[in-house]
Formats: C-alpha cells, sequence, structure tokens
C-alpha cells in the first residue's frame, strides 16, 4: 500500500496502466556565455534528480528483494558522485558550450567507450554506465511529452506513473482514464486540478509506486484519503466496495442543496463560482448550484492540437460559454501557459526554473501575435453575454498598463471593422507578492481581483506547489499569507470592487470560512465543491466569521492559527456531515486509512 496526497475524490478498484518515458532523442544546441551558469544548474539538479530515484530504488530492492541486489544500484550512484563524470560535463558546458543534455551524452559515450574496450571488471561495469546514462538522459531531456503509455489503453483505467501532464490527460477519450496513481506532483499541481474537474479520483506524491506496479494489476485508488493498494486482497475490495457505494450516495445527497442560497445565517451573501478548465464543462455548473464562472482557465483551450486556436476558434469556444451562461458572469483568464502548464506550441525550452519563468502574461506580451488574437475572440465574445477578462500573473503596473493597452488597442481595431462592442470588466489576478505590495496601485486600474491563492503561496513562502516533497511546507495559513489577503481586500473594497479567492484554498472547509470572515466577496472553485461550501456557508454567523478571522491576523505561525481555526469550527464542520469532497486528510498508516473509512460506513448506515 501506498500513502500520497489526496488529489481529487473518489475511489475506483480498476486494472491500471503504466505511463512511461520515452526513449530520449538527445537534442544538440550551443548556449551563450551568459546561458552556463543555468545549464550547469540545470545539470547538478538532474543529477541530483536521478540520485533520487535510485536511491529509492535501492530502498525498494532492499526491502522486497535482496541487499545483494539492492548493492548495484550503490555503485550507481558512487558513479554518479565521480568527479571525472561530474567535472568532464561541467566543463563541456563551460568551454564548449554545450547545451547540458549534449554535455552528458559526449562525456558518458567516451566513458562508455572506454570501459567497453578494458578487461575484467571493468568491462562489466559498461553496462551500469549505460542504464546510468539512459536514466540521466530521460531526466536532462524531460517534458511532458517524453512520458506515454506503454501499451494502448482499450478498455478504461487507472494510470499509473511517475509523472502526468495536464496536457496529455486531456487528450484521452472520455471514459478511459478511471484514476490517476501518480509518484510526483501535489494537490496543487495542474493535473490535479483538471482530474477533480473531470471527477477522475487521483492520488499524488505516491513516491516511487511506479516502480512496484505492473501493466494490468489490479489496483484499489482511494483518491479521498490517498491510499493505493496494488493487487488488494478480497477484504480490502469489499471495504472498498462498500465506500463506493457511500460515495455516489453521498453525491446524491448534496444536491439537496443546490438551490440554496449561500448566505450566512445573518444574511451576507457570498457569491460561489465555478473554476472550469474545459468549455464543454460551463453546460454543468448550474446544476451544481454555482452562480457564474469565477475562472476560466483559457489555456486548456490550447493543449492538445497541433496548432494555436485560431481566433475565430476561440470566439466560439468563449461566446459559447458566454452565452449559455448569460446573464451569469464568466470571467475567463487569458492564456496563463507555462510552469506546469508547457504549451509546446509556443516554447519547447526546457527552462530550469519553469513556473518563475517566460510563462504566463510574460510571455503573452512577448507574444502580441497570440495575445491579440485571444484578445480580439475574447472581446468578440463579450458582446453575447456577461463576460470579464482578467490578466494572470501580473507582478507590475507596467504589465497590467501594457494588457489594458491592448485591449484598447483590440477593441478599436474590431471597432473599424464593424464589429459592436461591449464594456468589458478587466481585473487582475493577485498570486505574486509584488502585487499585494503595489496593490492600491492595481486596485486602482481594474475593475475586479482575483486572488491566485495557489501561486501566491507557493510564491509568497518560495514552496514550489507541484513538489509533493515539501506539501508539508506549502501552509495556506501561514500569517504572511493571511495578511497579503488581507491587504488585498481592503485596497479592493477601497476602490469599491470585488474581490475573489479563486485558488485551491477557496475550498477548504477552514479556509473557505476563514476567507469568509476576512472580507472576501466571492469563491471560485470546482463545480463539485461548491454545494458543500454552501452548507458551510449557511452555517455560520458572519459577525463570528469576521471576529474569528480578526483574531487569527494577529496570530504569528500557521500551526496555532490551525488548532485556533479547528477548535472553532472543527466540530461545526463535523456535524455538517463535510467529509468526502473538499477534505484531504493526511493517513500515516494503512490502518489507520482503513479504519476511517469503517468508521464512515458506518456513520452513513445508521
Ligand atoms: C492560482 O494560482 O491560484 C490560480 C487560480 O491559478 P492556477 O492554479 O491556474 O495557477
Ligand atoms: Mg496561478
Amino acid at each position: 500500500m501506498f500513502i500520497g496526497q489526496a488529489a481529487s475524490p473518489g475511489y475506483v478498484i480498476a486494472k491500471t496502466k503504466l505511463i512511461v518515458r520515452q526513449k530520449v532523442v538527445v537534442s544538440q544546441y550551443k548556449i551563450s556565455r551568459e546561458g552556463t551558469a543555468n545549464q550547469i544548474d540545470f545539470f547538478r539538479k538532474g543529477i541530483m534528480q536521478v540520485k533520487r530515484e535510485i536511491s529509492n530504488l535501492r530502498d525498494v530492492t532492499l526491502q522486497t528483494v535482496s541487499k545483494k541486489d539492492s548493492e548495484i544500484f550503490d555503485s550507481h550512484l558512487m558513479i554518479l558522485q565521480d568527479p571525472l563524470l561530474i567535472d568532464g560535463v561541467i566543463s563541456l558546458i563551460r568551454d564548449e558550450r554545450w547545451n547540458a543534455g549534449y554535455a552528458f551524452h559526449l562525456k558518458m559515450q567516451s566513458l562508455i567507450e572506454n570501459f567497453e574496450n578494458s578487461e575484467g571488471i571493468l568491462k562489466e561495469r559498461a553496462q551500469d554506465l549505460k542504464d546510468i546514462y539512459n536514466r540521466t538522459l530521460l531526466c536532462l531531456n524531460s517534458s511532458e511529452s517524453d512520458f506515454a503509455l506503454q501499451e494502448e489503453i482499450e478498455e478504461a483505467a487507472v494510470l499509473a506513473g511517475f509523472s502526468i501532464g495536464p496536457n496529455m490527460l486531456m487528450n484521452f477519450e472520455k471514459g478511459k482514464v478511471l484514476g490517476l496513481a501518480i509518484d510526483s506532483g501535489s494537490v496543487t499541481s495542474h493535473v490535479s486540478i483538471l482530474a477533480r474537474s473531470m471527477q477522475i479520483p487521483a492520488v499524488m506524491g505516491l513516491g516511487n509506486l511506479s516502480e512496484s506496479v505492473k501493466s494490468n494489476d489490479l489496483l484499489i485508488l482511494d483518491g479521498t484519503n490517498g491510499i493505493v493498494i496494488i493487487n488488494p486482497d478480497e477484504n480490502d475490495i469489499n471495504k472498498y466496495k462498500k465506500q463506493i457505494e457511500v460515495f455516489q450516495n453521498q453525491k446524491l445527497e448534496l444536491f439537496t442543496m443546490r438551490d440554496l442560497e449561500p448566505i450566512t445565517m445573518d444574511g451576507k451573501y457570498i457569491r460561489l463560482n465555478a473554476n472550469i478548465e474545459r468549455y464543454e464543462e460551463a453546460s454543468e455548473i448550474t446544476s451544481f448550484g454555482a452562480s457564474g464562472v469565477g475562472l476560466y482557465r483559457s489555456e486548456f483551450l490550447y493543449f492538445g492540437r497541433n496548432a494555436l486556436p485560431t481566433r475565430k476558434e476561440q470566439a466560439e469556444a468563449y461566446g459559447k460559454v458566454v452565452n449559455q451562461l448569460d446573464p451569469l458572469p464568466v470571467t475567463i483568464r487569458t492564456l496563463d501557459a507555462g510552469g506546469d502548464k508547457m504549451l509546446s506550441l509556443v516554447s519547447a525550452e526546457v527552462e530550469s526554473n519553469p513556473f518563475m519563468g517566460w510563462r504566463s502574461i510574460r510571455l503573452c506580451l512577448d507574444r502580441k501575435d497570440i495575445f491579440r488574437e485571444q484578445m480580439k475572440a475574447l472581446i468578440e465574445a463579450g458582446s453575447r453575454g456577461n463576460l470579464k477578462i482578467m490578466f494572470p500573473m501580473i507582478s507590475s503596473i507596467g504589465e497590467l498598463e501594457k494588457a489594458k493597452e491592448i485591449y484598447e488597442e483590440c477593441c478599436a481595431e474590431l471597432k473599424a471593422e464593424g464589429h459592436s462592442i461591449t464594456k468589458i470588466e478587466l481585473g487582475a489576478m493577485i498570486e505574486i507578492p509584488s502585487a499585494v505590495i503595489i496593490i492600491e496601485e492595481i486596485a486602482k486600474r481594474v475593475d475586479f481581483l482575483s486572488i491566485g491563492t495557489n501561486d501566491l503561496i507557493q510564491f509568497t513562502l518560495a514552496v514550489d506547489r507541484s513538489n509533493g516533497k515539501i506539501a508539508s511546507l506549502y501552509e495556506p495559513h501561514h500569517p504572511a499569507v493571511l495578511r497579503s489577503i488581507k491587504s488585498v481586500v481592503e485596497a479592493a473594497h477601497k476602490e469599491g470592487i470585488s474581490v475573489s479567492v479563486c485558488g485551491e484554498m477557496a475550498a477548504d472547509p477552514l479556509s473557505t470560512l476563514l476567507l469568509v470572515g476576512l472580507g472576501v466577496d466571492e469563491l471560485s472553485m470546482s463545480s463539485w465543491c461548491i454545494m458543500e461550501c454552501k452548507k458551510i456557508i449557511r452555517s455560520v454567523n458572519y459577525d463570528e466569521a469576521r471576529a474569528i478571522s480578526t483574531e487569527v491576523l494577529g496570530f504569528s505561525d500557521a500551526s496555532s492559527i490551525n488548532s485556533f481555526l479547528k477548535k472553532k469550527y472543527s466540530q461545526k464542520i463535523k456535524s455538517l456531515g463535510i467529509s468526502s469532497f473538499i477534505t484531504a486528510q493526511d493517513f500515516s498508516s494503512r490502518d489507520r486509512a482503513l479504519i476511517k473509512i469503517d468508521d464512515e460506513i458506518q456513520r452513513i448506515g445508521s
């Protein structure tokens, strides 16, 4: 049994298909003098990653096979520490200016040749070098397109593997993917967000699960508690069969919330919007009780295709959503590619720090051709309903002004072409600490603000949101995050504009109440979470929530904030029966997890 992060709720018992790395083609190019430090850093990080993978393999082999078999991996680790290899590659990067992958290829080829031409033990070691060569090159050339299914997926299955990106997941035929069991990633990785929106149960950050599972193994995947059991026994299968039934009933029960208003007991209305990734989702959001779309991640329209979507295609897709939901508001975010949403049609370059790299609004302001096509499509769609546009990753007034200027220019050009233009509200996403610091200036220049807490937490705390290893440091209730949110709310209200939270935090029960108490006007989340969120909002008093949040702002560390919030709210949340859809639980052992499931079955049964 493996324990990972509960990334998308639900339970599956099904056969698995493995996602594997494809054979790599070594890319070869010269780099600039300024680029050498970056490539050396990239090479060192790649070696570290491979060492981690090999150490994991050694540990698994030691536990499950024998000490003798595990020793081969010790010798692999020694090779990866050999200065002859490491310094040799670094000097090829620095002196010859080869990219890291090619420099490594050159050095390893000469070492392998030397070993093969020797006698005895050295000759035998050539195979070890080849293994290391393959593993490391895969890492130095890694991008989403390097992963593929080991064999065709005929029947629906759970996918297991080291990594999967949103692009790959979107390419599967509907219904073929029953679940995801992935070694890397975390709850706020975009593939997890997509899995939630597609209602595919997922467990991320499973470490080395993919080394222990084979295609066609039977898996139990518990996305609610973050558990994967490989080739389970009858007992586990029966427990989980019951749990699947319980889960289906809970889902049905929730629909009683659909038409109720999201208002607190003392009458404060909190708008609950849906986050969507695919335009087909729009037709479903009202059946989950949403009052509009708070975040449409438009980049998903660009994925899984051979060419960028044309303006006409985009205008049709956006227009359809806007028109379908009119008069409800639909907030479409302009292209936010990059980070863990690589758009190979625009850039195939592997960056050493992609989340802080050439992405999002930066990419759009450099590639104005792409940005203007999208902007015109959005403006055209605006005439079909209540559309708002928001710009992601704003870090300065300059970026915001440039984006707004492009909007104005596109409006003028469309007008000249004879289109009728309706005024569209423009907003900024606040997800970078610099934007929080200059929030008063930003608030003066926009019609609304939306806080992207997924990125804001990552950048405020310097914790990579998709790195499962440091997930415990990714703390939404860190005082720095909460005080940032508070100052954004104050700046927005001072200018008389609304503020929303559209990061995953909005749908975590304790955070929901905290955000309501901090004065946030709207929350936007996966459609499935809206009904439970309504339940929570309807159970509290706004004045009380405000008092609790104000008190929390005086705390200096996240752990005391968490204990305080639990003390104040846990009982209430428990009594509402909130459990399955929006809470992620931490389990350190199989037994605790299964006991929790037994309890749940008993609770529903009685
Ligand atoms: C966020 O950063 O909180 C957000 C909503 O945007 P994304 O998750 O797509 O980066
Ligand atoms: Mg973001």
